[in-house]
Parts: C-alpha cells; structure tokens; sequence
C-alpha cells in the first residue's frame, strides 16, 4: 500500500481514505494511495517549514553528496523502479529500463553537480559601487508533475528545488504515484533529513488546489495540462507565487524534400508513438513537402503496421497500453472526430487486441495516422496525446510555417531539411520553446527547457532552474574613494 512521506516518515492521509490504483495491462487496480487533502499539505508545510532554516544552511557539497547518493540508490534499484513505472503507467518494461528510471537518476546527478557551479552576478557601477547577485533558496516550494514519465518529471522538479536549498512539497499525479513512494523510501534511506522533501499522494482538486492555495508555499513547479496550468494560476498568480508552467502541446514535424530520408523515417516512427504518443513532446501534426508526401505515406504506414502492440513485460512490444480508462476514451474519441471531420485513418484507427489472458480489459490502442484534414480542423488543434498523428502535404516554406505556427499551443518543432538556410529561417519563424533540427528528443540537461504560448511560462533545466527555485536580491555596496 501506498503511503505519504511526510517529515521523514511514511504515514497514511490523516482521513484514513485511499484510492485505488488501476493498472493499464490488465485495466484491474493493483495497488490504492493515499486520498490526502489540505490537512495533509499543511502537515507537509508545517515539516517543511521546521525543516527549512537547517537544510537552507547546509553547503553547496553537503546537498551535493547527498542527491548524488539518492541518484546512486535509484540507479541500484532500477529494475524494481521500472517494474513499476511499467506497472503503473503501461509503458514497455524496457522503455522504462530505458529512459524513465535512468533519467531520473540522472535528474538527480545532474542537479547534484549543477549546485556547486552555480554562480551570480556583479555589476561594477562606475564611480563608487558594487552590485551583487544573491541567489537565495525559496523557503517552502510546490513540485506537482503528470502521468505520462512519472518519476523522470517529478525528480526533473525535485532535484533542482532541493539543491538550491528549498523543502518541497511534492504531488505526483494520482494516476501513476508509486515510483513516487518508493523515492520517498529511497529518500530515508539515503539520509535525507526529515521535512525536507515531503510527498503528498492524492487527487488534482485536492491536495493540488491546496497546494497552490497554501500563504507558506511559494513557488509552483507545475507539469501537465494546459487547463490545470490555467486553474493553478488562478489561484497562485493573485498571492504573487513564483510560477513554472510547463504545459500541453500540439507539435508540427515539418519534413522537407531533400532531407536524410532513412533517419528521418526512424525518427519519425519514435516521435510519433514512443511511450504510446504519450510525451509531450511527439510530434502529431507531420508536414510532408509534396515531392516526398506519397513516398513518405507508403513507407510510414507500411512501418506503423509493424509496430508490434503488446503488454509491457513484451520484449517485443513498441507499443503498450494507454494510462487509463479515461484516457483510453478520450483517445478513440478524437479518432473518431477526426472520421467526422474528413480524415481518412490509413493504418490502426481502433482499440488493439493483445494475445494473453490477462490483457483482455487493458487499454491498447493501434498507432493511428490519419490523413486527409484541414490543418485548423479540431484534430489538428487540440492535444490528443496517444498514438495517433495527422499527416499532411505542403508546397512552399510560407504555407508550412503558417500551418505550424496555427495552434494555441508552442512547446516542440521538429525540422528534417540538409538547407542551412532554411534551417535558420525556420528556427527563428516557428512559435516554439525547443526546436530540434534532424534529430528528436536530443535532449541535454543544461539547455533551457519550455514551452510559448499556452504552452507554458518559464524554462526548466540547468541553470534556468536553479534560478527559478533561487530568489535574486540585489546589493549595492557604495564605497568612499
Ligand atoms: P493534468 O493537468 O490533468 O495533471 C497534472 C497534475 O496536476 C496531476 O498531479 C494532477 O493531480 C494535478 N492537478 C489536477 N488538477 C489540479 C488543480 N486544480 N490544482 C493543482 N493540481 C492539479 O495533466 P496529466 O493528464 O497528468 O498530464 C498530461 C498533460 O501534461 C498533457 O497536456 C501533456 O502535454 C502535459 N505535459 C507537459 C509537459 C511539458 O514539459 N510541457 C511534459 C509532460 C506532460
């Protein structure tokens, strides 16, 4: 059973309730978490805040050691940590082995380190002064992340508030919270002193809006839907909290004729299904240049229909099932729009049928690509995030950028082109926080990270976290000459 950790010790929500947990392979609950809500956050707030003017003190090298050990212990307990991530969350076993789990020691590595090169300013004022940058810890700072990489997003936040200095009081999505518990138990393994990261397990209007609602918390880090983004800072915005929103997105992928076409194949086939559409950052609206566009549609569907749709402990399986019932519903219900809207589904298009008994009531769905739309039709608008991607042709750079840049949403772009030209006017035209140019999901942990538009406000990685959970203060020192 799932519990909450809460000033260095696991403990259930103070009202006893729990919630169950469902398990996408099989569509059975598996396992229940705590149904917290305030009460629980303002127990989390008040350890935090005890916990606060120690661990704010500790050295650059203390908090160093410390998240570097934690990121040791994950990486020894990566095949339980997969296990579960694969679980709760229905990704492939080996994706999780893969990506989620390493990356979530590396988030913790990587901030580890980042903390003792971390630096400030000075501004020499002519004439008599100085200026300088402190770049002082929060106090109490909000980490609330989504279900689709669980533990690699919510240690992707955890890990730079911690070793700024802040005490965290962290959400998990209620739809995947196990490989949170186990970091909590990680946690108190390692030593981590009590209060100092607190996980509160529980539903969105809940224990989140009583995070974002909390006078001690100061600072959201938030990652999911645009529309919670929205809610949060309703709430947090008028109590002036610092705010990172990290939010949806509706990506183009935007190939051009004369591009590698064997890589961007490949590629392609990984930014439209990988974690089964379910990263915000795949790319589900594919602009194809019309020389290429009959080429590019027989070579693409003929790839999809391999991809082999299973259950996640599969070796095999590419594609495993969807987060949840929800989910699964709201997935084939775009599909479904996209039919009524024109599109034509030339591959997949419906739920899949796994072999196996025990797989009978997951949710699989078959990686769709639709083609045939308006590229400002509802299906080329909204986020659908699953396996399903519209492709389209197009005649000339104008057109395409226009296409492009048509949704609310700017988080990700992808540009196949060998035109070095072209590559520069695109980076600057395409409304987007991260632009990858041959390649997709190259992700460096030091570049700045985020999304325009509705996309999101702020950046994460590297530095730019540092100093979103860092409160500048300026001192100018006046000396007599
Ligand atoms: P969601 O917005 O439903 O939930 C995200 C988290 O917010 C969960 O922990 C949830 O419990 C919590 N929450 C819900 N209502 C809340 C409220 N009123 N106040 C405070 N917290 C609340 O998102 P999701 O369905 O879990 O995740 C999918 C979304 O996340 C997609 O839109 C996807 O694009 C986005 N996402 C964005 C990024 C990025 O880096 N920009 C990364 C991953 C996912």
């Amino acid at each position: 059973m799932i519990q909450n950790y809460i000033n260095g010790v696991l403990v259930p929500a103070l009202s006893g309730r729990y919630l169950d947990i469902y398990e996408p392979a099989t569509g059975k609950v598996f396992t229940q978490a705590p149904d917290s809500d305030a009460p629980d956050v303002a127990l989390a707030v008040a350890a935090a805040k005890a916990a606060f003017p120690s661990w704010s003190q500790t050295s650059q090298q203390e908090r160093h050691d410390l998240l570097s050990d934690i990121a040791v212990r994950i990486t020894q307990q990566l095949p339980e940590l997969a296990a579960a991530e694969s679980r709760d969350n229905g990704k492939p076993l080996w994706l999780a082995e893969k990506m989620d789990i390493p990356r979530a020691a590396s988030n913790f590595d990587f901030f580890a380190n980042a903390i003792t090169q971390f630096a400030s300013e000075t501004h020499e004022t002519t004439g008599n002064a100085l200026n300088f940058t402190l770049r002082q810890p929060i106090g109490v700072v909000g980490c609330i992340s989504p279900w689709n990489l669980p533990l690699y997003l919510f240690t992707w936040k955890i890990a730079p508030a911690l070793a700024a200095g802040n005490c965290v009081i962290a959400k998990p999505s209620e739809i995947t919270p196990l490989t949170a518990f186990m970091l909590g138990e990680i946690c108190i393994a390692a030593g981590l002193p009590p209060g100092v990261l607190n996980i509160v397990h529980g539903l969105g209007h809940t224990v989140g809006a009583a995070m974002s609602a909390h006078p001690d918390i100061k600072a959201i880090s938030f990652t999911g839907s645009t529309r919670t983004g929205a809610e949060i800072a309703k709430v947090a915005a008028p109590m002036f909290k610092k705010l990172s929103l990290e939010l949806g997105g509706k990506n183009p992928n935007i190939i051009f004729a004369d591009c590698n076409y064997e890589k961007m194949l490949a590629t392609t086939l990984r930014s439209s299904f990988s974690n089964q559409g379910q990263i915000c950052l795949c790319g589900s609206r594919i602009f194809v240049e019309r020389p290429l566009y009959e080429r590019f549609k027989h070579d693409f569907v003929a790839k999809t229909i391999q991809l082999r749709v299973s259950h996640p402990t599969d070796p095999q399986a590419k594609i495993a099932a969807v987060v949840s019932k929800p989910h699964f519903d709201k997935i084939l219900s775009y599909i479904a729009l996209a039919e009524a809207e024109g599109g034509t589904i030339l591959c997949g298009g419906k739920a899949a049928q796994v072999s196996g008994d025990a797989y009978q009531d997951g949710w699989y769905i078959e990686p769709t690509i639709i083609e045939g739309l308006a590229y400002d039709c509802r299906t080329n608008q909204e986020e659908i995030f699953g396996p399903v991607v519209s492709i389209m042709p197009f005649d000339t750079e104008e057109e395409v950028l226009h296409m492009a840049n048509s949704t609310e949403y700017g988080l990700a772009a992808t540009l196949w082109t060998e035109n070095l030209s072209r590559t520069h006017r695109f980076t600057k035209a395409l409304e987007t926080g991260i632009i990858w140019v041959n390649t997709w999901l190259n992700r460096d942990l030091r570049t700045p990270f985020g999304g325009v538009k509705h996309s999101g406000v702020g950046r994460e990685g590297g530095f730019e976290a540092l100093r979103f959970f860092t409160e500048a203060k300026n001192v100018c020192i006046e000396y007599t000459t």
